[in-house]
């Protein structure tokens, strides 16, 4: 090792007393000056050269469509239709990027996505699987914080706060990100007329999201909010970011049936009346549904993929429970397995967790709390009971939500 007095840089050869900081490798010194240049040049090499990046997936091993569904189907239960729309517009996201890099003449224009479902059906889910699978930065927004400029709540812009923070704040990643907007129903238009009062969660929200949708340059709150005035804004550039949309709408079957029924009005009606599925109405949703639930049509131009969510019926609530890689059960073995006592269920005590799901009109969101509530004394007791096996049986269940009945009524 260099000798104490010797200690330099071995790249500027300054001594350690005319620098600020010296690190210390294996075999040599840096100072700090020279550390932020070799910084400096490693950063705009990479602007360059991605692929070191961790954003990055060469082209090779991009996933394709019906890989990326293969992948959803381990985690979500059923929603083809939703699955299949995704792993598209996920996919052709990768190629536009790629093609970026060439002179093409033809330019793949980016599909923004909406999905309508039900609150509890998968939306959330889907795009959080979406994002373990991805290699670009991806951030899950909520739509109700969001009011026009000058009012209480968030400015538009940051929504690609998250976007940055999971970037790193490295903006040419965050440029090619993805952003799913949950809750996106919650800025429809509330009334026919605008101008009665000021809508200020509604069209004037919908006006500023559509610069984000569309294109344009935005400038960024890196701290988010507004109680940092200070702060210096980033400017990104939304033209490359993937905008998915996720929204229950509810009452919007209403709209649909309004349109189905008009339509089929006259010669042919009856044949084709027949052939609609009442309880799906969502399968036949439209852009212009959306309008009039209170969508401005240029948002809608610019979610050009709708897609929607079935509502869950009681074998996919069933499948929900114990079927995906991290099924609600599984996790719950997992909790007792790390205490060494193996839990198993009686396959009553599921049917009967679906049919407790049903009842209290909770869906798949349901099938947590309702576990929960039958596991919690368990849960409290048995890691230091010593005790290595706990079997669940039906009785065992229900004793504990009455009990969990009874408190929730108390508290009410
Ligand atoms: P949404 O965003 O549509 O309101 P979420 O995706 O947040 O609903 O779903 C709530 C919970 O319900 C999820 O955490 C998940 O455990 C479960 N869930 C809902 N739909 C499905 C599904 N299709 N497959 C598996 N789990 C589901």
């Amino acid at each position: 090792m260099a000798k104490q007095t010797l200690r330099k840089c071995n790249f500027c050869g300054r001594r350690e007393a005319e620098v600020a900081l010296l690190l210390t490798g294996i075999d040599g010194f840096i100072c700090d000056e020279c550390a932020e240049r070799a910084y400096e040049i490693i950063s705009e090499t990479k602007v360059s050269d991605k692929t070191d990046n961790k954003f990055y997936i060469p082209q090779e091993q991009l996933p394709k469509p019906k890989e990326i569904k293969e992948f959803l189907d381990q985690y979500v239960i059923g929603q083809d239709a939703a699955k299949r729309y995704l792993s598209v517009s996920v996919y052709n996201h990768y190629k536009r990027l790629m093609q970026q890099k060439t002179d093409d003449e033809v330019e793949i224009e980016k599909s923004n996505i909406i999905m309508v479902g039900s609150t509890g059906t998968g939306k959330t889910l889907l795009a959080k699987t979406i994002a373990r699978l991805l290699k670009v930065p991806f951030t899950i927004v909520d739509a109700t914080v969001l009011t026009e400029a000058g009012y209480v709540g968030e400015d538009i812009e940051s929504l690609l706060t998250r976007l940055l923070q999971v970037a790193d704040y490295d903006v040419e990643a965050a440029e090619r990100g993805i952003v799913f907007i949950d809750e996106i129903d919650k800025i429809a238009r509330k009334g026919d007329n605008p101008s009665i009062t000021r809508d200020v969660s509604g069209e004037g929200v919908q006006q500023g999201l559509l610069k984000l949708l569309e294109g344009s340059i935005v400038n960024v709150p890196p701290q988010g909010g507004r109680k940092h005035p200070e702060q210096k804004m980033i400017q990104v550039n939304t033209k490359n970011i993937l905008f998915i949309c996720g929204g229950a709408f509810d009452g919007i079957e209403k709209k649909i049936a309004q349109r189905l029924n008009t339509q089929v009005v006259g010669y042919a009606a009856s044949a084709k009346t027949k052939q609609i599925d009442k309880n799906n109405l969502l399968k036949y949703i439209a852009p212009q549904d959306l309008k009039s639930f209170g969508l401005i049509p240029e948002i809608i131009g610019r979610l050009p993929v709708l897609t929607y969510l079935q509502p869950l019926d009681r074998a996919t609530l069933r499948n929900i429970l114990t079927e995906p890689k991290n099924s609600i059960i599984k996790q719950y073995v997992k909790i007792f397995e790390i205490d060494q006592i193996q839990l198993t269920f009686d396959e009553e005590v599921l049917e009967y967790i679906v049919d407790k799901a049903i009842e209290f009109k909770l869906g798949a969101r349901g099938l947590r709390s309702i576990t929960e509530d039958i596991m919690i004394d368990a849960m409290f007791e048995y890691p230091s009971s010593g005790k290595r096996t706990l079997h669940i049986t039906l009785d065992y269940a229900k004793s504990k939500i009455e009990k969990a009945d009874y408190q929730h009524q108390k508290s009410e």
